[in-house]
């Protein structure tokens, strides 16, 4: 019984992966598979605001404080 699946054929000619490090402008470095081999990026996991929520929290401290105030919630939570 025959049976032919399309994957198989694309493991004949697979692209040529290989190790490679992925280097961020924040000095995270990063190591994966690729086929492009070794390159740079400007923001990363470890820098980006949306991760670190440093901005965020920056932003938007005063507005969260005066919301638990105004409805009389606890500031124990933590948005995130
Ligand atoms: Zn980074």
């Amino acid at each position: 019984m025959a049976v032919r699946y399309s994957v198989m054929k694309s493991t004949a000619n697979h692209p040529d992966y290989k190790p490679s490090t992925i280097t961020c402008a924040c000095g995270m470095i990063y190591e994966t598979f690729s086929t492009r081999g070794d390159f740079a990026v400007d923001i990363c996991s470890n820098c980006h605001p949306f991760y670190t929520g440093k901005q965020k929290l920056l932003d938007s401290a005063g507005r969260v404080e005066r919301f638990n105030r105004k409805y009389g919630r606890g500031g124990s939570k933590t948005g995130g």
